[in-house]
């Protein structure tokens, strides 16, 4: 059965024929492929052909897929522990190996999504300071929790609207929403709303609409707000921890969230997230706490293995230096590529987490920097990419991720497929 099948058999039995809506290929256009295979930089389709993949499942596969150690550490685990619903050792030794080495992670609890980590921490805000507002940034994803399905209404300056059916205007009303690098909004936000927030959740390394990087100025002015009016800081490095660097962007930023959320490559490439920070606010959790939350599945022992070998793998290869480096190397070539030839996207990185964008004079630094032609533009490239047997996120609105296996001789490789692309642009 080749992809197209697959995909009419998919449509009868889920929705959009897929678990998660990008998959579908809906803003790119044309019919998803069906994939079977995975290894290092590199997919497989049902039809045999191999692709360099630079989507990367969104995130979670730092290594790369099936990093050769992660999958050792898995057979043998594999034919020890799957799902015991009691205390064990496995998420023990991921917790303990976070907490020694992260300063502002004094506990953790382990859950089975970055969705659920985010709900949970909101949760905990709200128990710790008595308050039910929450202010988050029109750019930043956080899941699918209702509370955070919202974007700025028409009306007052933070007022949120929803962003999704199901979520109700009565669960929008106590989300707050404010656009990224704009100090000025933000304050205002602050003096109408700040003695009710109980917290400020962002991205700081916003990724989930392109790669909006923002100055470092504009989170620091964020963050005195909020210690100024009792609000707890929650940082979402769902995907940004453990992937620019091991303490994320908190380490890249030298601050000190109240509570942080994880998931992606602490999960290894399996089901997995979490939420930490503070012991004081972590206590407030059940048992210990009157906050509930709970998981059958949560710290099951794949996960916990998969994560941490591949962080120890991390750590021991240090690969950090080195990937940025191969990063902004490539990333050079490819600009150099698209200018010579007059196609007016560019490629933006931060660590090896890229962006390509629509060409702009100023950096794109919030949504309404983005260019209009952006979405026609990247479905162009997105294509041409497919028929070179290079993989992207199906979305001019996905970053792109670099891993350990993307060597040289792999980036070279893609360099002289993208090559094609600019030279064949226009015509
Ligand atoms: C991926 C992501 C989430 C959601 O995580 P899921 O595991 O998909 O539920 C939340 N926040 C950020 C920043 C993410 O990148």
């Amino acid at each position: 059965m080749n992809s197209n099948e697959l995909f009419e058999r998919s449509l009868k039995v889920a929705p959009g024929g897929v678990h998660s809506p990008v998959r579908a290929f809906k803003s790119v256009g044309g019919h998803p492929l069906f994939f079977k295979e995975s290894q290092g930089a590199s997919l497989t389709s049902v039809e045999g052909d191999t692709y360099i993949d630079f989507c990367q499942s969104f995130g979670p596969m730092l290594l790369g897929h099936r990093d050769p150690d992660v999958t050792h550490a898995l057979h043998k685990v594999v034919d020890t522990a799957w799902c015991l619903g009691t205390c064990e050792p496995y998420s023990l030794a991921l917790a303990e190996w976070v907490v020694q080495r992260l300063s502002f992670i004094e506990k953790i609890r382990f859950v089975n999504s970055g969705t659920e980590a985010v709900m949970s921490a909101l949760r905990v805000a709200r128990a710790a300071t008595g308050r039910e507002k929450i202010l988050k940034f029109d750019g930043c994803y956080h899941g699918h929790v209702d509370s955070m399905l919202v974007r700025s209404g028409s009306g007052l300056a933070g007022e949120a609207s929803s962003d999704s059916l199901g979520v109700g205007e009565s669960t929008a009303k106590n989300t707050l929403v404010a656009p990224l690098d704009d100090e000025e909004a933000v304050t205002k936000i602050f003096q109408q709303y700040g003695h009710q927030m109980a917290a400020v959740i962002f991205e700081p390394m916003p990724a989930n609409y392109g790669l909006l990087q923002q100055r470092p100025d504009f989170w620091k002015h964020v963050i005195q707000l909020a210690r100024q009016h009792g609000a707890l800081v929650i940082f979402d490095e769902v995907i940004s921890g453990f992937r620019v660097a091991l303490g994320g962007m908190a380490e890249v930023l030298n601050e000190t969230p109240d509570l942080v959320t994880y998931g992606k490559i602490i999960g290894g490439g399996l089901n997995v997230g979490a939420f930490g920070g503070r012991a004081a606010l972590m206590d407030l959790v059940a048992p210990l706490g009157g906050v509930y939350q709970a998981g059958t599945l949560s710290a099951n022992p794949l996960s916990m293995v998969a994560g941490l070998e591949t962080l120890k793998k991390i750590e021991q290869l240090k690969i950090y230096p080195a990937l940025e480096q191969r990063t902004s190397a490539w990333v050079e070539k490819v600009n150099h590529q698209l200018k010579e030839n007059d196609v007016s996207m560019r490629m933006d990185h931060f660590g090896s987490l890229f962006w390509l964008r629509t060409w702009t004079e100023k950096p794109i630094r919030s949504l309404k920097d983005i260019p209009k032609t952006h979405g026609e533009n990247f479905k162009k490239f997105f294509h041409k990419a497919l028929h070179e047997k290079l993989y992207f996120a199906p979305s001019g609105y996905e970053v792109g991720f670099l891993s350990w296996a993307h060597t040289e001789d792999i980036l070279n490789l893609a360099l002289e497929k993208l090559e094609r692309i600019s030279k064949s642009w226009h015509e």
